[in-house]
Protein backbone atom coordinates (compact mmCIF):
# COMPACT_ATOMS: atom_id res chain seq x y z
CA UNK A 1 0.00 0.00 0.00
CA UNK A 2 1.33 3.43 -0.93
CA UNK A 3 0.34 6.42 0.59
CA UNK A 4 0.55 9.05 -1.38
CA UNK A 5 0.27 13.20 0.34
CA UNK A 6 -1.75 15.57 -2.48
CA UNK A 7 -0.77 19.20 -1.57
CA UNK A 8 -3.12 21.52 -3.56
CA UNK A 9 -2.95 24.72 -3.21
CA UNK A 10 -4.57 28.53 -4.41
CA UNK A 11 -4.03 31.66 -3.50
CA UNK A 12 -6.16 34.57 -3.08
CA UNK A 13 -5.50 36.30 -6.22
CA UNK A 14 -6.34 34.45 -9.30
CA UNK A 15 -3.12 33.02 -9.99
CA UNK A 16 -4.04 31.14 -12.83
CA UNK A 17 -3.92 27.87 -11.31
CA UNK A 18 -7.33 25.41 -11.42
CA UNK A 19 -9.55 25.42 -8.76
CA UNK A 20 -7.90 23.24 -5.19
CA UNK A 21 -10.64 20.34 -5.84
CA UNK A 22 -9.18 20.26 -10.35
CA UNK A 23 -5.80 20.25 -8.59
CA UNK A 24 -6.40 16.82 -6.49
CA UNK A 25 -8.29 15.24 -9.14
CA UNK A 26 -5.45 15.93 -11.91
CA UNK A 27 -3.06 14.76 -8.99
CA UNK A 28 -4.95 11.02 -9.00
CA UNK A 29 -5.29 10.81 -12.49
CA UNK A 30 -1.97 11.33 -12.77
CA UNK A 31 -1.05 8.68 -10.12
CA UNK A 32 -2.96 6.36 -11.40
CA UNK A 33 -0.69 6.82 -14.34
CA UNK A 34 2.47 6.74 -12.56
CA UNK A 35 1.81 3.64 -9.84
CA UNK A 36 -0.38 1.73 -11.84
CA UNK A 37 -1.20 -1.64 -10.35
CA UNK A 38 -0.22 -0.55 -7.20
CA UNK A 39 -2.80 0.33 -4.27
CA UNK A 40 -2.18 4.00 -2.98
CA UNK A 41 -4.18 5.56 -0.25
CA UNK A 42 -4.41 9.39 -0.72
CA UNK A 43 -4.21 12.15 2.18
CA UNK A 44 -5.49 15.42 1.03
CA UNK A 45 -3.60 18.62 2.96
CA UNK A 46 -6.17 21.14 1.72
CA UNK A 47 -6.46 23.56 3.99
CA UNK A 48 -4.43 26.31 2.61
CA UNK A 49 -6.85 28.00 -0.07
CA UNK A 50 -5.63 31.51 0.09
CA UNK A 51 -2.00 31.22 1.47
CA UNK A 52 0.38 32.30 -0.75
CA UNK A 53 3.48 30.83 -1.96
CA UNK A 54 5.77 33.39 -0.50
CA UNK A 55 6.73 31.38 3.00
CA UNK A 56 6.12 27.89 3.98
CA UNK A 57 3.95 29.14 7.18
CA UNK A 58 0.97 27.07 5.93
CA UNK A 59 -1.62 25.35 8.43
CA UNK A 60 -2.13 22.99 6.23
CA UNK A 61 1.59 22.45 4.58
CA UNK A 62 3.36 21.91 8.09
CA UNK A 63 0.42 19.37 8.26
CA UNK A 64 2.21 17.84 5.45
CA UNK A 65 5.78 18.41 6.80
CA UNK A 66 5.01 16.51 10.00
CA UNK A 67 3.66 14.04 8.45
CA UNK A 68 6.47 13.38 6.45
CA UNK A 69 8.97 13.74 9.40
CA UNK A 70 6.94 10.88 10.97
CA UNK A 71 7.56 8.79 8.48
CA UNK A 72 3.39 8.45 7.00
CA UNK A 73 3.91 9.23 3.50
CA UNK A 74 5.60 7.40 0.73
CA UNK A 75 5.53 10.29 -2.09
CA UNK A 76 4.67 13.98 -2.00
CA UNK A 77 2.38 14.91 -5.30
CA UNK A 78 1.67 18.48 -6.08
CA UNK A 79 0.01 19.85 -9.72
CA UNK A 80 2.56 22.40 -9.88
CA UNK A 81 6.16 22.88 -8.30
CA UNK A 82 5.08 26.57 -7.15
CA UNK A 83 2.30 25.19 -5.33
CA UNK A 84 5.46 24.39 -2.61
CA UNK A 85 7.19 27.34 -2.28
CA UNK A 86 8.14 30.60 -4.52
CA UNK A 87 11.20 30.54 -2.24
CA UNK A 88 13.78 28.37 -3.99
CA UNK A 89 15.73 27.81 -1.23
CA UNK A 90 13.12 26.79 0.62
CA UNK A 91 11.79 24.31 -2.04
CA UNK A 92 15.41 23.51 -2.43
CA UNK A 93 15.14 22.74 1.99
CA UNK A 94 11.67 20.83 1.54
CA UNK A 95 13.29 19.01 -1.23
CA UNK A 96 16.11 17.64 1.33
CA UNK A 97 13.56 16.83 4.07
CA UNK A 98 11.70 14.78 1.38
CA UNK A 99 14.86 12.56 0.53
CA UNK A 100 15.91 12.20 3.99
CA UNK A 101 12.77 10.87 4.94
CA UNK A 102 12.89 8.33 1.61
CA UNK A 103 9.92 10.32 0.17
CA UNK A 104 9.39 10.57 -3.58
CA UNK A 105 8.12 14.25 -4.87
CA UNK A 106 5.95 14.02 -8.37
CA UNK A 107 4.68 17.33 -10.01
CA UNK A 108 1.49 16.10 -12.34
CA UNK A 109 1.80 19.22 -14.49
CA UNK A 110 5.51 18.75 -15.22
CA UNK A 111 6.10 15.32 -15.28
CA UNK A 112 8.81 16.23 -12.37
CA UNK A 113 9.55 13.02 -10.35
CA UNK A 114 12.13 12.76 -8.09
CA UNK A 115 12.51 8.75 -8.24
CA UNK A 116 13.72 9.50 -12.16
CA UNK A 117 17.19 10.40 -13.13
CA UNK A 118 15.91 13.19 -14.73
CA UNK A 119 13.87 14.80 -11.67
CA UNK A 120 17.16 13.67 -9.86
CA UNK A 121 19.24 16.04 -12.52
CA UNK A 122 16.91 18.51 -11.70
CA UNK A 123 17.11 18.48 -8.16
CA UNK A 124 20.47 18.81 -8.03
CA UNK A 125 20.70 21.55 -10.44
CA UNK A 126 18.19 23.38 -7.92
CA UNK A 127 20.05 22.84 -4.98
CA UNK A 128 23.02 24.10 -6.88
CA UNK A 129 20.79 27.23 -7.80
CA UNK A 130 19.85 27.78 -4.19
CA UNK A 131 23.18 28.60 -3.27
CA UNK A 132 23.44 31.42 -5.86
CA UNK A 133 19.96 32.51 -5.01
CA UNK A 134 20.31 36.39 -4.60
CA UNK A 135 17.04 37.34 -4.69
CA UNK A 136 13.61 34.90 -4.03
CA UNK A 137 11.02 34.85 -6.50
CA UNK A 138 9.23 37.53 -7.43
CA UNK A 139 5.13 37.26 -6.56
CA UNK A 140 3.18 37.20 -9.46
CA UNK A 141 1.48 40.59 -10.40
CA UNK A 142 -2.17 40.76 -9.70
CA UNK A 143 -3.68 41.41 -13.09
CA UNK A 144 -6.29 44.32 -13.38
CA UNK A 145 -8.68 42.87 -16.08
CA UNK A 146 -10.63 45.09 -17.47
CA UNK A 147 -13.98 44.80 -17.39
CA UNK A 148 -16.06 43.09 -20.09
CA UNK A 149 -19.35 42.20 -19.33
CA UNK A 150 -20.07 41.22 -22.57
CA UNK A 151 -22.33 38.03 -23.23
CA UNK A 152 -22.54 37.22 -26.79
CA UNK A 153 -24.92 35.37 -29.25
CA UNK A 154 -24.60 32.51 -30.56
CA UNK A 155 -21.93 32.73 -33.19
CA UNK A 156 -22.92 30.22 -36.08
CA UNK A 157 -22.32 26.39 -36.44
CA UNK A 158 -24.51 23.40 -36.42
CA UNK A 159 -27.13 23.45 -33.79
CA UNK A 160 -26.38 21.33 -30.78
CA UNK A 161 -28.07 18.04 -30.06
CA UNK A 162 -30.72 19.49 -27.39
CA UNK A 163 -31.08 22.51 -28.58
CA UNK A 164 -33.36 24.73 -31.13
CA UNK A 165 -32.29 27.99 -32.59
CA UNK A 166 -34.93 30.68 -32.11
CA UNK A 167 -35.08 34.10 -33.57
CA UNK A 168 -33.85 37.06 -30.70
CA UNK A 169 -32.71 39.97 -30.20
CA UNK A 170 -29.31 41.08 -28.44
CA UNK A 171 -27.22 44.35 -28.43
CA UNK A 172 -29.81 45.59 -30.67
CA UNK A 173 -28.50 42.37 -33.07
CA UNK A 174 -31.11 40.27 -34.48
CA UNK A 175 -29.94 36.87 -34.07
CA UNK A 176 -30.48 33.47 -32.90
CA UNK A 177 -30.58 31.79 -29.42
CA UNK A 178 -30.43 28.49 -28.67
CA UNK A 179 -33.71 27.39 -27.12
CA UNK A 180 -33.97 23.64 -24.94
CA UNK A 181 -35.38 20.19 -26.06
CA UNK A 182 -37.04 18.54 -23.22
CA UNK A 183 -36.24 15.60 -23.90
CA UNK A 184 -33.11 15.89 -25.46
CA UNK A 185 -31.92 18.34 -22.81
CA UNK A 186 -32.50 14.92 -20.85
CA UNK A 187 -30.71 12.40 -22.64
CA UNK A 188 -27.73 14.70 -22.96
CA UNK A 189 -27.67 15.05 -19.03
CA UNK A 190 -27.63 11.11 -18.74
CA UNK A 191 -24.69 11.03 -20.83
CA UNK A 192 -22.40 13.47 -19.25
CA UNK A 193 -23.66 11.71 -15.69
CA UNK A 194 -23.02 7.74 -17.18
CA UNK A 195 -19.50 9.11 -18.68
CA UNK A 196 -18.33 11.19 -15.68
CA UNK A 197 -18.21 7.60 -13.96
CA UNK A 198 -14.81 6.44 -13.35
CA UNK A 199 -15.19 2.69 -15.27
CA UNK A 200 -16.79 4.30 -17.85
CA UNK A 201 -14.97 3.96 -21.53
CA UNK A 202 -16.86 6.16 -24.73
CA UNK A 203 -17.34 2.36 -26.10
CA UNK A 204 -18.92 1.67 -23.31
CA UNK A 205 -21.13 4.52 -23.05
CA UNK A 206 -22.21 3.74 -26.23
CA UNK A 207 -22.79 0.40 -25.49
CA UNK A 208 -25.34 1.17 -22.85
CA UNK A 209 -27.21 4.14 -24.88
CA UNK A 210 -27.50 1.10 -27.43
CA UNK A 211 -28.94 -1.21 -24.80
CA UNK A 212 -31.17 1.05 -22.98
CA UNK A 213 -32.67 2.21 -26.30
CA UNK A 214 -31.43 5.85 -25.78
CA UNK A 215 -30.68 6.71 -29.38
CA UNK A 216 -31.51 10.50 -30.46
CA UNK A 217 -34.66 11.63 -30.83
CA UNK A 218 -33.84 13.22 -34.47
CA UNK A 219 -33.49 9.44 -35.62
CA UNK A 220 -29.92 9.20 -36.55
CA UNK A 221 -27.63 6.91 -33.90
CA UNK A 222 -24.87 7.51 -31.83
CA UNK A 223 -21.16 6.99 -32.45
CA UNK A 224 -17.93 7.25 -30.20
CA UNK A 225 -17.28 10.08 -32.31
CA UNK A 226 -20.20 11.84 -32.37
CA UNK A 227 -20.86 11.12 -28.17
CA UNK A 228 -16.88 12.07 -28.03
CA UNK A 229 -18.06 16.08 -29.62
CA UNK A 230 -21.18 16.04 -27.44
CA UNK A 231 -19.50 15.73 -24.38
CA UNK A 232 -16.62 17.90 -25.81
CA UNK A 233 -19.11 20.91 -26.29
CA UNK A 234 -19.33 23.93 -23.79
CA UNK A 235 -22.75 24.87 -24.82
CA UNK A 236 -23.90 21.59 -21.91
CA UNK A 237 -22.32 23.07 -18.61
CA UNK A 238 -23.15 25.39 -16.87
CA UNK A 239 -20.40 27.57 -16.80
CA UNK A 240 -18.47 28.90 -13.74
CA UNK A 241 -15.05 30.17 -13.04
CA UNK A 242 -13.68 26.39 -12.92
CA UNK A 243 -14.80 26.05 -16.78
CA UNK A 244 -13.32 29.67 -17.00
CA UNK A 245 -10.11 28.35 -15.51
CA UNK A 246 -10.39 25.04 -18.19
CA UNK A 247 -10.12 27.21 -20.93
CA UNK A 248 -7.87 29.97 -19.88
CA UNK A 249 -5.45 27.41 -19.21
CA UNK A 250 -5.57 25.69 -23.02
CA UNK A 251 -4.94 29.02 -24.00
CA UNK A 252 -8.32 30.34 -25.36
CA UNK A 253 -8.95 33.67 -25.59
CA UNK A 254 -11.80 34.00 -23.62
CA UNK A 255 -14.03 36.73 -24.82
CA UNK A 256 -16.30 37.20 -21.49
CA UNK A 257 -15.39 38.41 -18.58
CA UNK A 258 -14.86 36.10 -15.13
CA UNK A 259 -17.63 37.63 -13.17
CA UNK A 260 -20.07 36.43 -15.92
CA UNK A 261 -18.92 32.90 -15.15
CA UNK A 262 -21.56 32.31 -12.34
CA UNK A 263 -22.71 28.74 -13.08
CA UNK A 264 -25.48 29.47 -15.09
CA UNK A 265 -25.47 29.60 -18.59
CA UNK A 266 -23.91 27.41 -21.51
CA UNK A 267 -20.84 28.96 -23.61
CA UNK A 268 -19.68 28.07 -27.05
CA UNK A 269 -16.52 27.56 -27.62
CA UNK A 270 -15.37 28.91 -31.42
CA UNK A 271 -12.52 29.74 -33.88
CA UNK A 272 -11.96 30.66 -37.86
CA UNK A 273 -9.82 27.37 -37.77
CA UNK A 274 -10.29 24.10 -37.26
CA UNK A 275 -9.87 23.04 -33.54
CA UNK A 276 -7.53 20.49 -33.06
CA UNK A 277 -8.52 19.20 -29.45
CA UNK A 278 -5.77 17.21 -29.07
CA UNK A 279 -2.98 20.44 -29.68
CA UNK A 280 -1.62 21.62 -26.93
CA UNK A 281 -2.23 25.12 -27.50
CA UNK A 282 -5.94 26.24 -28.26
CA UNK A 283 -5.06 30.09 -28.60
CA UNK A 284 -6.67 30.09 -31.67
CA UNK A 285 -10.17 29.67 -30.00
CA UNK A 286 -12.61 32.00 -28.51
CA UNK A 287 -14.60 31.38 -25.61
CA UNK A 288 -18.06 33.76 -25.48
CA UNK A 289 -20.64 33.20 -22.66
CA UNK A 290 -24.07 32.60 -24.34
CA UNK A 291 -27.26 33.72 -22.78
CA UNK A 292 -29.27 29.93 -22.60
CA UNK A 293 -29.30 28.33 -19.38
CA UNK A 294 -26.47 25.26 -19.32
CA UNK A 295 -28.13 21.68 -18.16
CA UNK A 296 -24.70 19.97 -17.07
CA UNK A 297 -23.18 20.87 -13.46
CA UNK A 298 -19.54 22.05 -13.88
CA UNK A 299 -18.38 19.65 -11.82
CA UNK A 300 -19.94 16.66 -14.01
CA UNK A 301 -18.65 18.41 -17.14
CA UNK A 302 -14.88 18.88 -15.85
CA UNK A 303 -14.77 15.26 -14.95
CA UNK A 304 -15.73 14.29 -18.62
CA UNK A 305 -13.22 16.91 -20.06
CA UNK A 306 -10.57 15.21 -17.85
CA UNK A 307 -11.34 11.83 -19.31
CA UNK A 308 -11.53 12.56 -22.70
CA UNK A 309 -8.10 14.76 -22.63
CA UNK A 310 -6.67 11.45 -20.56
CA UNK A 311 -7.58 9.11 -23.87
CA UNK A 312 -5.95 11.59 -25.80
CA UNK A 313 -2.73 12.43 -23.43
CA UNK A 314 -2.42 8.24 -23.58
CA UNK A 315 -3.43 7.93 -27.83
CA UNK A 316 -1.05 11.37 -28.42
CA UNK A 317 1.59 11.34 -25.70
CA UNK A 318 4.06 12.95 -27.88
CA UNK A 319 2.19 16.13 -28.43
CA UNK A 320 3.15 18.93 -30.62
CA UNK A 321 5.22 21.77 -28.85
CA UNK A 322 4.64 25.38 -29.10
CA UNK A 323 7.63 26.75 -27.62
CA UNK A 324 9.26 26.16 -24.66
CA UNK A 325 9.35 29.45 -23.36
CA UNK A 326 5.64 29.11 -23.18
CA UNK A 327 3.94 30.64 -19.95
CA UNK A 328 7.04 32.57 -19.06
CA UNK A 329 6.67 36.08 -21.92
CA UNK A 330 4.63 38.58 -20.93
CA UNK A 331 3.54 41.65 -23.00
CA UNK A 332 5.03 44.91 -20.61
CA UNK A 333 2.55 47.09 -22.32
CA UNK A 334 -0.27 44.94 -20.50
CA UNK A 335 1.32 42.46 -17.94
CA UNK A 336 -0.43 39.43 -20.18
CA UNK A 337 0.58 36.31 -21.26
CA UNK A 338 1.72 36.12 -24.56
CA UNK A 339 1.21 32.67 -26.12
CA UNK A 340 2.22 31.33 -29.59
CA UNK A 341 0.31 31.32 -33.02
CA UNK A 342 1.27 30.05 -35.59
CA UNK A 343 1.32 32.19 -38.81
CA UNK A 344 1.00 31.47 -42.59
CA UNK A 345 3.29 28.85 -44.22
CA UNK A 346 5.41 31.11 -46.03
CA UNK A 347 6.92 29.90 -49.81
CA UNK A 348 9.70 27.85 -48.48
CA UNK A 349 6.97 25.49 -47.10
CA UNK A 350 7.94 27.21 -43.41
CA UNK A 351 5.14 27.61 -40.52
CA UNK A 352 6.41 30.45 -38.13
CA UNK A 353 4.72 30.50 -34.84
CA UNK A 354 4.92 34.06 -33.28
CA UNK A 355 4.23 35.54 -29.67
CA UNK A 356 1.17 37.17 -29.72
CA UNK A 357 -0.26 39.57 -26.70
CA UNK A 358 -3.53 37.80 -25.09
CA UNK A 359 -4.73 41.75 -23.95
CA UNK A 360 -4.87 42.28 -27.26
CA UNK A 361 -6.16 39.18 -28.70
CA UNK A 362 -8.82 38.53 -26.12
CA UNK A 363 -9.39 41.44 -24.18
CA UNK A 364 -8.77 44.32 -26.79
CA UNK A 365 -7.27 46.62 -24.49
CA UNK A 366 -4.02 46.67 -25.67
CA UNK A 367 -2.19 47.10 -28.90
CA UNK A 368 0.72 44.82 -28.18
CA UNK A 369 4.38 45.07 -29.60
CA UNK A 370 4.62 46.99 -32.56
CA UNK A 371 6.71 44.21 -34.37
CA UNK A 372 6.28 40.54 -34.63
CA UNK A 373 7.98 39.03 -32.04
CA UNK A 374 8.87 35.38 -33.81
CA UNK A 375 9.24 32.22 -31.34
CA UNK A 376 11.91 31.21 -33.13
CA UNK A 377 14.05 34.59 -32.49
CA UNK A 378 12.93 34.92 -29.15
CA UNK A 379 14.12 31.05 -28.18
CA UNK A 380 17.31 31.91 -30.02
CA UNK A 381 17.92 34.52 -27.75
CA UNK A 382 17.05 33.03 -24.61
CA UNK A 383 19.45 29.54 -25.62
CA UNK A 384 22.28 31.89 -25.78
CA UNK A 385 20.93 33.89 -22.36
CA UNK A 386 20.84 31.18 -21.02
CA UNK A 387 24.51 29.59 -21.80
CA UNK A 388 26.07 32.79 -20.72
CA UNK A 389 24.10 32.27 -16.99
CA UNK A 390 25.81 28.69 -17.08
CA UNK A 391 28.98 29.90 -18.15
CA UNK A 392 28.80 32.60 -15.63
CA UNK A 393 27.70 29.53 -12.68
CA UNK A 394 30.38 27.61 -13.84
CA UNK A 395 32.85 31.04 -13.68
CA UNK A 396 31.68 31.23 -10.13
CA UNK A 397 31.96 28.06 -8.53
CA UNK A 398 35.32 27.73 -10.27
CA UNK A 399 36.02 30.56 -7.59
CA UNK A 400 34.50 29.08 -5.19
CA UNK A 401 35.93 25.82 -5.83
CA UNK A 402 39.26 27.66 -5.25
CA UNK A 403 38.24 28.74 -1.83
CA UNK A 404 37.47 25.54 -0.86
CA UNK A 405 40.46 24.29 -1.68
CA UNK A 406 42.20 26.11 0.27
CA UNK A 407 40.25 25.45 3.17
CA UNK A 408 40.74 22.14 2.47
CA UNK A 409 44.47 22.69 3.00
CA UNK A 410 44.02 24.99 6.36
CA UNK A 411 41.64 22.00 7.43
CA UNK A 412 44.18 19.06 6.56
CA UNK A 413 47.07 21.61 8.40
CA UNK A 414 44.89 21.57 11.32
CA UNK A 415 44.55 18.16 11.09
CA UNK A 416 48.50 17.61 11.15
CA UNK A 417 48.75 19.81 14.38
CA UNK A 418 46.29 17.77 16.17
CA UNK A 419 48.17 14.59 15.30
CA UNK A 420 51.10 16.22 16.50
CA UNK A 421 49.38 17.07 20.01
CA UNK A 422 48.11 13.14 20.36
CA UNK A 423 51.47 11.66 19.30
CA UNK A 424 53.08 14.10 22.02
CA UNK A 425 50.70 13.15 24.65
CA UNK A 426 50.95 9.67 23.80
CA UNK A 427 54.45 9.75 24.72
CA UNK A 428 54.21 11.29 27.49
CA UNK A 429 51.78 9.02 28.95
CA UNK A 430 53.74 6.17 27.52
CA UNK A 431 56.94 7.67 29.29
CA UNK A 432 54.82 7.34 32.71
CA UNK A 433 55.03 10.49 33.86
CA UNK A 434 51.47 10.95 35.02
CA UNK A 435 49.92 9.95 38.58
CA UNK A 436 46.27 9.30 38.50
CA UNK A 437 44.94 12.53 38.45
CA UNK A 438 46.68 14.00 35.99
CA UNK A 439 46.14 10.66 33.44
CA UNK A 440 42.72 11.29 33.76
CA UNK A 441 43.28 14.88 32.43
CA UNK A 442 45.64 13.75 29.62
CA UNK A 443 42.73 10.95 28.75
CA UNK A 444 40.04 13.95 28.71
CA UNK A 445 42.58 15.98 26.36
CA UNK A 446 42.88 12.92 23.92
CA UNK A 447 39.24 12.36 23.47
CA UNK A 448 38.79 16.22 22.99
CA UNK A 449 41.88 16.27 20.09
CA UNK A 450 40.00 12.55 18.68
CA UNK A 451 36.86 14.71 18.27
CA UNK A 452 38.32 17.99 16.78
CA UNK A 453 40.31 15.57 14.24
CA UNK A 454 37.10 13.96 13.31
CA UNK A 455 34.99 16.99 13.00
CA UNK A 456 37.70 18.42 11.02
CA UNK A 457 37.57 15.44 8.66
CA UNK A 458 33.94 15.47 8.58
CA UNK A 459 34.32 19.27 7.40
CA UNK A 460 36.76 18.32 4.61
CA UNK A 461 33.98 15.04 3.14
CA UNK A 462 31.68 18.03 3.08
CA UNK A 463 33.57 20.33 1.19
CA UNK A 464 34.06 17.40 -1.06
CA UNK A 465 31.00 16.74 -1.93
CA UNK A 466 29.77 20.18 -2.79
CA UNK A 467 32.09 19.93 -5.21
CA UNK A 468 30.38 16.89 -6.75
CA UNK A 469 27.08 19.17 -6.39
CA UNK A 470 28.78 22.09 -8.52
CA UNK A 471 29.63 19.03 -10.93
CA UNK A 472 26.13 19.34 -11.93
CA UNK A 473 26.31 23.14 -13.47
CA UNK A 474 29.56 22.15 -15.49
CA UNK A 475 27.18 19.25 -16.64
CA UNK A 476 24.36 21.38 -17.26
CA UNK A 477 26.33 23.82 -19.58
CA UNK A 478 27.55 20.74 -21.31
CA UNK A 479 24.40 19.06 -21.99
CA UNK A 480 22.54 22.92 -22.68
CA UNK A 481 24.10 22.34 -26.14
CA UNK A 482 22.54 19.00 -27.10
CA UNK A 483 19.23 19.85 -24.35
CA UNK A 484 16.07 18.73 -25.97
CA UNK A 485 12.29 20.36 -25.89
CA UNK A 486 11.36 18.61 -22.78
CA UNK A 487 14.85 19.95 -20.85
CA UNK A 488 14.66 23.36 -22.44
CA UNK A 489 11.38 23.44 -20.93
CA UNK A 490 12.65 22.25 -17.59
CA UNK A 491 15.63 24.48 -17.52
CA UNK A 492 13.52 27.81 -18.77
CA UNK A 493 10.67 26.94 -16.01
CA UNK A 494 13.25 26.52 -12.81
CA UNK A 495 15.64 29.46 -14.36
CA UNK A 496 13.20 32.44 -15.70
CA UNK A 497 11.02 34.09 -13.76
CA UNK A 498 9.24 35.81 -16.99
CA UNK A 499 10.48 37.32 -20.11
CA UNK A 500 9.25 40.86 -20.73
CA UNK A 501 8.91 42.11 -24.41
CA UNK A 502 8.33 45.83 -24.53
CA UNK A 503 6.34 47.94 -27.61
CA UNK A 504 9.16 48.00 -29.77
CA UNK A 505 9.97 44.57 -29.43
CA UNK A 506 12.99 44.60 -27.11
CA UNK A 507 13.25 42.06 -24.73
CA UNK A 508 13.97 41.63 -21.01
CA UNK A 509 14.67 38.27 -19.13
CA UNK A 510 14.17 38.08 -15.44
CA UNK A 511 16.02 35.51 -13.80
CA UNK A 512 14.82 32.77 -10.71
CA UNK A 513 18.52 32.82 -10.21
ZN1 LIG B 1 -0.33 43.56 -24.24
Amino acid sequence: MLTIGIYPRKSVYRDNSDSVQVQVQLCKDYAAIIYKEQEIEFKIYDKDEGFSGKNTNRPSFQELMADVKAGLLDSVMVYKLDRISRSLSDFVNILQEFKEHKVEFVSSQESFDTSSPYGEMIVKLLMVFAEFERTSIINRVTQAYAHRSEMGFYMGGRQPYGFELVPTVIHNVKTKKLSPIPAEVEQVRYIFEVYAQESVSLRRLLDILVAEGKQPLNGSSWTTAKLSTLLKNPIYVKADSDVYDYYDRHGVQMVTDVSLFTGEYGAQLYGHTKHDPNAPDWSDMKLVLLTHSGIVDSDIWLKCQRKLEKNRQIGNSVSNPTSWLAGKVVCEKCDHTMTTIKGKVNKSGEMRRYFNCTGRSHKKTCTGPKVTIYAEDLENMVYECISEKLADLKEMNRTTRKGDTAEVNELKLKIKAIEKSEKQLLDTMLAGGFNDDLLALANQKATQLKRDRLALYERIEDLKSREDEKDVVVNLAKSWKTADYKRKKAVAMIMIHKIVISEDGSTKVLWNI
